[in-house]
Formats: structure tokens, C-alpha cells, sequence
């Protein structure tokens, strides 16, 4: 083993307060030989980050809504933890010389300015914030490739594609075959769909996540973000990307080679691993998590996705086609009408008509820089606003 495997490594943990960000600290804490958590972020949930504060001493804490600021400074004022607020502390504190590696698992467009600047600093990514490379996927990349730094994938199924490349380097790619659970919604038409309610979106049958991501799974517009980030992982063309719908959720996906021959990465969904894999990359750890037992799912099954019911699926395969600010559009658009629907604002199918007309209304930029995905996120989410505002009550079927 090298030298540099056995250092602790520093983790800012970006999101520490969600639900990757707390399974996360599991595997901090079940490996302090490993792992130190240096930094830990939240948005609004003080209690929660307080209390990991004082569970982990980590060097910074940051909380970036404004108004939560004095109760986790005074609450963590006796111990040796900075605290600071707002977005840009986040970007300023991963570039922090002692971060080894930096885990994003803030949601959505939030993600992306601090990922470029924890590449810029030359940090490891373990990305599960997949919207930073939805949105800017060639800019980061690119970005990534300049400053020979790895974006190691946190989500399931591109970890099981990682973990199906080991030892293939040289190997063309033929097809990536992402796996979908289909969600809760699988096999029901757009009548049903149209009257669904939050609370049955948000019960997904094989994880338990965010809100945002969860609305995302019901509506495949998860796999759709999954697809463009598979693209800009793993450098394959949108025609390379199949994604078959697996409700036992166990193959994580697949890798076809050039000979036909496929790999597949099974095991228990349980996000641990994923994002275990992503933190001692290139070790794997020994854990006590549960292990599969194949006598336990005597029956895997495969669909084809209903890409007609669930438009969003097409929608993103188009957009990625498309290219451009299009994904950034496309990203932009749903975080607002998922928040809508969230908000009881808009109803299920009602999100895939916004996302839609915002990809028709925006302008289209061939080759955009940063300042361009800044200002279409800013202009999709006014747009969105303003459909969502303007829809007839009838539209708004809850
Ligand atoms: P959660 O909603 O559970 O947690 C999000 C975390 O980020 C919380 O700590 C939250 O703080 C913080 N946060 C949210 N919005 C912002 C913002 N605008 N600025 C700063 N911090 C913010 O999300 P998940 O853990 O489910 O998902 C995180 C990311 O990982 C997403 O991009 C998702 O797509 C991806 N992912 C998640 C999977 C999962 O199993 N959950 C699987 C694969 C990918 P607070 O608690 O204070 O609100
Ligand atoms: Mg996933």
C-alpha cells in the first residue's frame, strides 16, 4: 500500500445536514483511521449541524442562511470550530490547503461554483451533486482535466460504472446501461399521474433521499440528469447511454464492451456504499453493511422506460442532444417546478409543460462560459416563475 493511502484523509463535506451527507458521516465516523470530517455545510438546519459540529470538531462550520448564523456561532463559540455564513465561504473554504477531498451533496445549481473552485484548489471531487455536471458539464470537466484533479461519482449507478472500468482503461466503451427503479409511479398512465399527490411522490419504494431528488425519481427526470451526467463522466456519446428500468434496484448499472461482453455492479441499495467507494478511492473498506444474498431476489426484472408517460426522460435526452446551455435550461426549470410541486403549486405532469416551455423560450447559446450558465440559471428560474404563476388554476390539478 502507498504512503499517501494510509493519511487521514480531510473531507469537507458539503450538505452535511441531507441525507447523503449524514450517511456520509457514517462512514466518517466508522473509519477515523480514514477519514476527518473538515468541513461541514448546511442551508438552514442549525440543530442538526450543530450537533455534528460538536460530534465531529470539524475545523469550519457553515451555515448559509443568514438568519441561523448567531444561534450555531454562539452554540459552538466553547469549541475550536470557525464558524462562517453564505454561499461564498463555502467557495473560499474548499480550496483550504489541509482538504484532501471534497464531497458535494448540496442540491442542485448551488453545487456548481463550489465544485469549479474546490477543482481550481486541485481537490477530489466525490460528486454527488450530479446538477453541477448537468448544468456545466464540458466547463467542468474540461476544468477538471487541466488541473488533473478526479471527479469520483457518488451516485449508485455511475459508482457501479466506475467500479465496472476498474482495470479496463484501455478498453473502448461500447454502451453504459444505466439502471432506473422506475420509481413510484412505474407502470401508471398520465391520468393517473395527473392527480398524484406530493406524499405519493415522495414514497419511493427502494430509497429513502431528499425531497428534491426524491419528486426527481418519480418523474424520471432523475435518470434524464443521470443520463447527461454519464455522458460528461464517463466521455461516451448520448447514443451510448441506454437506461433500462430495474425495480429491484440491485444491479446498479452496467458497462458493455466492445467484445459484448457486460459488467454489471450489484449490491444492496444503501448509499454507504457508493459514497464509501468515492472516499478511499482506490481502496475499498472493509464495513459490516448488510450483504446481498441473490436467494433473496430469486426474480430480477428488466422494462423498457415508458419515455411517452414520463416525458421528462426524453426531455433531458433531447436537451443533451441539443447541447449548449440546453441541460443548464432543462436543470434550471425543474429545480423551480419540482420546488411548485413541492409547494403544492403544480401538479405532477404540470412540471414536465414548464420544463418544456422554458426549453422553447430560452435563448440558446452554442458555447457558454460561466458567466452564461450564471444567466441562463437566473433567467430559466424567472422564466419558470412566471408560467407557474401564470397557469390556470385548472392546471394546478392537487
Ligand atoms: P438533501 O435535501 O437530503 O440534503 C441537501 C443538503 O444540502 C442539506 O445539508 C441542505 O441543508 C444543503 N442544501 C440544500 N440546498 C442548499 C443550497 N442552496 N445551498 C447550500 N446548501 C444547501 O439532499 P440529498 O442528500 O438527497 O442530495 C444531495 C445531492 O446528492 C443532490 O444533488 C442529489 O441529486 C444527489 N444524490 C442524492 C442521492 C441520495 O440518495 N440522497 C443519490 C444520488 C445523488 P439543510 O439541511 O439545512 O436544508
Ligand atoms: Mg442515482
Amino acid at each position: 500500500m502507498h504512503q499517501e493511502n494510509n493519511k487521514v484523509k480531510n473531507i469537507a463535506v458539503l450538505g452535511s445536514t441531507g441525507s447523503i451527507g449524514t450517511q456520509a458521516l457514517q462512514v466518517i465516523n466508522n473509519n477515523p483511521d480514514l477519514f476527518r470530517a473538515y468541513v461541514l455545510t448546511a442551508q438552514s438546519n442549525s440543530a442538526q449541524l450543530i450537533e455534528q459540529a460538536i460530534a465531529f470538531l470539524p475545523a469550519y462550520v457553515i451555515i448559509t442562511d443568514d438568519d441561523k448564523y448567531p444561534v450555531v456561532k454562539t452554540a459552538l463559540a466553547h469549541l475550536p470550530v470557525k464558524v462562517l455564513n453564505g454561499h461564498r465561504a463555502i467557495t473560499e473554504v474548499v480550496t483550504h490547503p489541509e482538504i484532501d477531498t471534497v464531497l458535494t451533496a448540496l442540491v442542485g445549481f448551488a453545487g456548481l461554483e463550489p465544485t469549479i473552485a474546490a477543482i481550481k484548489a486541485g481537490k477530489t471531487i466525490a460528486l454527488a451533486n450530479k446538477e453541477t455536471l448537468v448544468v456545466a458539464g464540458e466547463l467542468v470537466t474540461d476544468l477538471a482535466k487541466q488541473h488533473n484533479v478526479n471527479i469520483l461519482p457518488v451516485d449508485s449507478e455511475h459508482s457501479a460504472i466506475f467500479q465496472c472500468l476498474a482495470g479496463e482503461e484501455n478498453n473502448p466503451i461500447e454502451k453504459l446501461i444505466l439502471t432506473a427503479s422506475g420509481g413510484p409511479f412505474r407502470g401508471k398512465n398520465s391520468q393517473f399521474l395527473a392527480d398524484v399527490t406530493r406524499a405519493q411522490a415522495l414514497n419511493h419504494p427502494n430509497w429513502v433521499m431528499g425531497a428534491k431528488i426524491t419528486i426527481d425519481s418519480a418523474s424520471l427526470m432523475n435518470k434524464g440528469l443521470e443520463v447527461i451526467e454519464a455522458k460528461w463522466l464517463f466521455d461516451v456519446s448520448f447514443e451510448q447511454i441506454d437506461v433500462v428500468v430495474h425495480p429491484q434496484s440491485v444491479i446498479h448499472s452496467m458497462v458493455q464492451f466492445e467484445d459484448g461482453s457486460i459488467k454489471a455492479q450489484m449490491g444492496l441499495p444503501d448509499m454507504r456504499l457508493p459514497i464509501q467507494y468515492a472516499l478511499a478511492h482506490p481502496q475499498r473498506v472493509k464495513n459490516t453493511f448488510k450483504r446481498f444474498d441473490f436467494m433473496d431476489y430469486p426474480n430480477l426484472s428488466f422494462e423498457k422506460p415508458d419515455l411517452d408517460t414520463f416525458r421528462n426522460l426524453a426531455l433531458a435526452y433531447e436537451a443533451l442532444n441539443q447541447g449548449g446551455n440546453m441541460p443548464c435550461i432543462i436543470n434550471a426549470a425543474n429545480e423551480v417546478a419540482v420546488a411548485g410541486f413541492l409547494a403544492d403549486r403544480l401538479g405532477f405532469l404540470t412540471m414536465t409543460t414548464v420544463i418544456e416551455t422554458c426549453m422553447q423560450k430560452m435563448s440558446f447559446i452554442k458555447k457558454p462560459q460561466l458567466a452564461d450558465y450564471l444567466n441562463t440559471d437566473k433567467e430559466t428560474r424567472i422564466l419558470a416563475q412566471n408560467l407557474i404563476k401564470q397557469m390556470p388554476l385548472a392546471a394546478i390539478t392537487i
